[in-house]
């Protein structure tokens, strides 16, 4: 997306990543629709100051443009935020996705004014960032905030990251989709809104508890229940003023976010907190472009420019 410097989205355009396909089609993607994007602004906008990428991979310093895809190792460190600096001569900002997003809500969104917050990026992984004073804590290597990884059974359902029992396990789109086929299949249910059970998405679970289903409802309130001991963990270690669930899942609002909170109201220790605040985003989806190009007011507010100008993410 292209924003202004109030995070208003000018200009989108979206393509697939092309992430299985290897390094080379990735860059000549990101390439492609970075020229695609830059070239429709139109001249009235102003210029652009620089671009953000937000990417699904540890970032150690806001500085740093190089990295490793946790999903793809054996890519070795990819050169990206460099090839792409030195095809668009614009600075070059590189962050990871969750990071972004929470920078995102906190200069534009749900986060604004807050001093300390954390955000939980739902999407097919689930990520997490720590923002204080406005600053993304990163820990020792990048990893801070890794939310969706901390266990919450020895044995529960395998996760991605290959550990069992990991929050990722009970509340990614995986593990919903496959909650709501064993759920149905239970009743004797064999489609959901005309697609078969086999085929169906958690987004196809989302949609249908939007609409009122009441199965696909309970669903999710399963998963909000297990997202709500993920937040008392975090609550506990870190104590946020503010926890914002953000990415693909949190569109399904209240069915999710109100059984969390009753679980953190419930469980919370007094002492952490009298009035736990759990909300979803207000950026909604858009939170990581949007907190990608907001990477790249870092530079301009480093700088003394005050020029009205545009950001690409
Ligand atoms: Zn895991």
């Amino acid at each position: 997306v292209v924003t202004d410097l109030h995070g208003q989205i000018e200009l989108r355009r979206d393509m697939d990543s092309g992430l299985n396909q290897g390094p080379d089609a990735l860059l000549e993607r990101v390439d492609r629709i970075l020229r695609e994007i830059l070239a429709a602004i139109p001249h009235d906008l102003g210029s652009p100051l620089g671009i953000g990428l937000a990417v699904p991979a540890p970032i150690t310093a806001s500085t740093e443009t190089v990295f490793t895809l946790p999903t793809y190792y054996e890519w070795g460190r990819l050169q990206l935020g460099e090839y792409i600096a030195a095809e668009f001569d614009l600075p070059v900002l590189v962050d990871n996705a969750a990071n972004a997003a929470a920078q995102g809500e906190y200069l534009f969104g749900a986060g604004q004014g807050c001093s300390s917050m954390f955000y939980l990026l739902m999407h097919r992984g689930v990520g997490g960032a720590i923002v204080i004073n406005g600053g993304v804590f990163r820990g020792a290597h990048g990893g801070a905030g890794e939310a969706g990884h901390m266990r919450l059974e020895l044995d529960g359902p395998r996760c991605g990251c290959g550990n069992y029992g990991c929050l990722e396990a009970f509340v990614g789109r995986v593990a919903i989709r496959e909650r709501a086929i064993r759920l149905f299949k239970f009743f004797g249910q064999t489609e959901i809104r005309g697609k078969a059970l086999e085929e169906i998405k958690a987004q196809d679970v989302i949609d249908a508890a939007l609409e009122g289903d009441e199965r696909a409802q309970e669903i999710l309130r399963d998963t909000g229940r297990y997202l709500g001991i993920g937040i008392l963990n975090i609550m506990h270690l870190f104590n946020p003023e503010l926890v914002i669930v953000g990415g693909s899942t949190a569109r399904a609002g209240d069915l999710l976010i109100a059984p969390a909170t009753e679980i953190v109201r419930q469980q919370v220790l007094p002492s952490v907190t009298r009035e736990a605040r759990v909300m979803s985003g207000e950026l909604g989806e858009d939170a990581v472009a949007i907190g990608a190009a907001a990477l790249a007011l870092h530079e301009l507010f480093d700088g003394s420019s005050s020029r009205e100008s545009e950001l690409v993410g």
